[in-house]
This record gives structure tokens, sequence and C-alpha cells, in this order.
């Protein structure tokens, strides 16, 4: 039986982490790469009905004009990042990708990311919040179409939206429903606008990033009733990964940390709104707020983020543990941590792909809360540690194969 095609659309397909992702899958289909650092190749998951790298076909919207080769080309000699060979091969596949990228919606994205945006965005400036959800369907479907896909898996890994875009909204479907007719004053940001517009066709979303999209419930209610899944809220892939694992550690142990610093450097794009301080701050809500639930209280704790331009796509974070033993000695650890923020977050937007794709294939519907261990803030879960989150992967994978 030939394998079901399935449609990959970015929102924010341009940027760092779309980019590289497309470029490793090219990598991946033209056998040029192999499967390091990717969670869906490993033991644990042989066996199971994964999408095969060929049937998987990328396209999204965005709202900058720069090309998916720029912006490849520009983290290969700017933060020398992946083999120029990698991308010289996949040249003419990821402009075939460029040309499926349509304009995305600015909707209440607020002024830092709005000067990223093309001045043709304009044009879309005065479209209400129901006009862009049935904009961006319609290129969802023609999508579908034109590619032939048996679905569609919307990803966002759009820049990160300010906190002011945390608002509470009415808890049921109808009456969120009635915001889309809002005009300016409706309280949805793009991010949810996204959400609902995939979600109301039954096509599943993936929230990579910390801003809204599927999170308030009344959205979660839409997936439920349109029989999509949806899963997030933004990627875990460096220093909260660290905490999640060093802090169930501390539990164990019966060490009680007195405080938790982290400082965190970077240069690229996501870091130059992150400058911003309303961006920055819904950022740093998800990286802190998971020592309560693991520890079970709270240490004082300080998470820094700094915009430092020549750093590139290379981030640094200095962590400062200070905590208490046996006899109320006083100890510290310290860790520095230096990745690179695309090659982490790619093969686990690939991994999350095969791993919605199957689930959504399998009638599974609302939040798929064993994709935890890939997110900050795990929607359907309270567990932060990572080694059970993981469980609850490998649990699934294994009902999965009965
Ligand atoms: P990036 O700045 O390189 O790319 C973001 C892209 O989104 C840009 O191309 C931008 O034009 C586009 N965009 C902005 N607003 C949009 C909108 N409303 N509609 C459509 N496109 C829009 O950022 P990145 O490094 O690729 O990160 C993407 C997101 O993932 C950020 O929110 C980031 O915080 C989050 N994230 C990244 C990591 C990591 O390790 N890299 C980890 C967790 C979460």
């Amino acid at each position: 039986m030939a394998m079901a095609r399935t449609g990959i659309w970015f929102v924010g397909a341009r940027g760092g982490i779309a980019s590289t992702a497309t470029l490793g899958l090219i990598g991946l289909q033209q056998q040029r790469t192999d499967t390091l650092g990717l969670v869906s190749t490993l033991p644990q998951f042989a066996g199971l009905p994964l999408a095969d790298w060929d049937s998987l076909v990328v396209g999204g919207h965005d709202v900058r004009d720069a090309s998916i080769v720029e912006t490849v080309e520009r983290l290969h000699h700017e933060s020398r990042v992946f083999d120029g060979k990698l991308v010289d091969a996949a040249r003419d596949e990821l402009t075939v990708v460029d040309a499926r990228i349509r304009p995305g919606t600015l909707f209440r994205c607020g002024a830092t990311i709005e000067k990223l945006a093309d001045a043709s965005m304009l044009r879309l400036a005065h479209e209400s919040p129901r006009d862009a959800v049935s904009r961006l369907q319609s290129d969802l479907q023609r999508f579908q179409r034109e590619s032939r896909l048996d679905r569609v898996i919307v990803v966002n890994v759009a820049s990160t939206e300010p906190a002011t875009n945390y608002v509470d909204l009415p808890p049921r479907w109808n009456e969120v429903d009635r915001l889309l007719d809002e005009g300016p004053a409706s309280p949805l940001s793009a991010s949810s606008l996204y959400a609902i517009a995939a979600l109301d066709l039954g096509m599943p979303y993936v929230n990579f990033t910390p801003s809204p999209g599927a999170t308030p419930p009344a959205i979660g209610e839409l997936a439920k009733r349109r029989k999509a899944c949806h899963a997030g809220q933004d990627g875990k892939t460096g220093e909260t990964l660290l905490k999640s694992v060093l802090a169930p550690m501390f539990a164990a142990r019966n060490l009680e940390v007195l405080s938790w610093v982290g400082h965190n450097i970077f240069g690229n794009m996501d870091g130059q709104v992150l400058d911003n301080a309303a961006n920055k701050s819904a950022k740093i809500q998800g990286k802190d707020q998971l020592l309560g639930h693991i520890l079970g209280y709270d240490p004082q704790t300080l998470v820094t983020i700094e915009y430092i331009r020549n750093l590139g796509d290379w981030k640094t974070a200095w962590d400062h543990i200070h905590f208490r033993g046996f006899l109320g000695t006083p100890m510290t650890v310290q860790f520095t941590w230096q990745g690179c923020d695309s090659l982490l977050a790619a093969p686990l937007v690939l991994d999350l792909v095969r791993f919605v794709e199957l689930s959504h294939r399998r009638g599974e519907t609302g939040v798929l809360s064993h994709l935890g261990s890939f997110f900050k803030r795990p929607l359907g879960l309270d567990d932060h540690a990572f080694d059970r989150q993981t469980a609850l992967l490998h649990e699934w994978a294994a009902r999965q194969r009965r």
C-alpha cells in the first residue's frame, strides 16, 4: 500500500527553525545526512508505522520576503551551521518549497514583529480576524489539493508574540467564535488565528512557540469538535531541557534548591524579537515556572535573555544552582550550555510531525499530552520531569504496536 502523503505547513516558514527543518528533511530524503538528533528514529519507536521522509511535503506562511535559501545561507556563513554542500544539493528543492509560502497574518503581533515584515503585508492590515482565518484556510486547502496530500499538519515556528497577547478568552468555543467578527478590538492574536484555521479544517496544529496558539480552552474545544489533535507549547531544546533533567535529581535526593539563576545570550532573529521586553517576558515565564512544579516549592529564580548580535544562532546559557544538603551545608552546581538553536529545534519539529501524523491517522483527538517532553509548557500534562514525560511517550509507542 502506498504511504500516505503528509504536508508540513510551517507558520514562520522562512525562519531559522523552519528553514533548518526543511533543509534537514531534504537532506534525509536525498540520503545526505543521518538521523542523529532525531528522537523518532530511536529503537523505542522501531516498528511503528511513522511517516517516511519521502512522504513529507513542506509549505507555509510567513510575513517576510527573504527566501529559505537566504536563511540557510546566513546560518551557514554567519553561524557556521551545517555543511555548505548540504545547502548546495538542496538549493533547487528549497526554491520549490519557497514558491509554496503564502503571506501570513500579523494580527496583534505587536510593533517588533511588524518591523520584520515585508511592506506588502500592509495591504492585509485591515483584514478582520474572520477574513484572515478564511484566507489562511484557503491557503491550507490549496496546498493539500495541489500537493495531493492525505493530511496537513500546521506547525507554528513564528516569532514569539508579546506577552500582552495572553488574555483570558471566554471558555467556550461559541463565544470565541464571535470574537472573530470584532475587528481590531478582537483579543485573538495571529498564533490563535492560525490554530483556529487549522483545527477548524480538522488539521492537527503544533505550537513550538510561547505564543497562545491553541492553548486557550475554547480553541481546545474547537479541536475536539472537529476531531483534530494538537500539541504545544514552546519547544524544550536547551537550558529548560537541562532544568527538567536536573531538578528531579535534586528532588529525588532530598536536596533543597535555594536559588536557580540562568543567564542566556544569543544573536539570531528570535533573539532580536526577544530583545523587546513584552516579547521577552512571554518567553521567560515558560523557562521559569517548571522548577516549582518539579520541586514542590518555589526557590528564588532569575532568568535573563540578552540579544548579542554577533553570536548569531549560537546560544550560551550559564546556570548557577545553589542548593542545601545534609546538616544544612550549601553547595553549588554551575553549568554552561552552548547550543546551536536551529539545529537543536529542527529535528524535534520533524519528530513532532511524525508522531502527530500517526496520532491523527489513528483518530486521536484533542491534546496529545504524551508529547509533553518536547515542550516547556506541556499542554494537558502537569508533570515537567523529563524522564517521566519521556516514559509517557514510550508508553504511547507501546500502545500503538498492540
Ligand atoms: P526566527 O526569528 O528565525 O523565525 C521566525 C519566523 O517567523 C520569521 O521568518 C518571521 O518572519 C516569521 N513570522 C513572524 N511573525 C509571523 C506571523 N505572524 N505569521 C507568519 N510568520 C511570522 O525564529 P526561530 O529561531 O525559527 O524560532 C521560531 C520560534 O520558535 C520562536 O517563537 C522561538 O521562541 C521558538 N522556539 C525556538 C527554540 C529554539 O531552540 N530555536 C526553542 C523553543 C521555541
